[in-house]
């Protein structure tokens, strides 16, 4: 079963495309958090960042990187938050990895990427350095 976003690179179901590039889309969110919330997707159906190929996740983060500045200039946007949910725990809800780029306007009343969090973890040294250096050496 192809996702959502498939439909719209194949063109069976309509999107407000921004941009195109020969490895991805780039669309305006139809459910949008902000004017000019957009989303940069890989044309292929990778779910997460992690199943992309490099050169897939460097060519999405390239539009992302192209795009913000002018989606900020379309919307008269003050700054934008950019991020993914990457993952279903982490409210990823189509499966077919995307980017939002979502403006901000001073005064929106939005949180920072903190917000994601509940709480803190307090985490000792030992614990630290055990994330650390199991980053580290993958
Ligand atoms: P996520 O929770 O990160 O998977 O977000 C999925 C996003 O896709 C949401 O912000 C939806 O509003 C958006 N979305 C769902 N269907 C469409 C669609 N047909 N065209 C554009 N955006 C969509």
């Amino acid at each position: 079963m192809p996702t959502i976003f498939e439909q719209i690179v194949d063109g069976e179901i309509p999107g407000r495309i921004v941009h195109e590039t020969e490895t991805t889309l780039a669309f305006l969110d139809a459910n949008p958090l902000a004017r000019g919330h957009t989303l940069v997707i890989p044309k292929d159906p990778y779910e997460r960042l992690d199943d992309m190929p490099a050169d897939i996740a460097s060519d999405v983060f390239s539009v992302v990187h192209e795009l913000t500045p002018a989606i900020e200039d379309a919307v008269d946007a003050d700054a934008t938050t950019i991020g993914m949910n990457n993952g279903e725990a982490a409210g990823q809800e189509v499966p077919h990895a995307h980017v939002h780029i979502v403006p901000r306007f001073d005064g929106d009343g939005g949180g920072p990427i903190h917000a994601v969090s509940p709480s803190r973890p307090d985490l000792s040294d030992e614990e630290l350095d055990e994330i650390q250096d199991s980053i580290a050496d993958r």
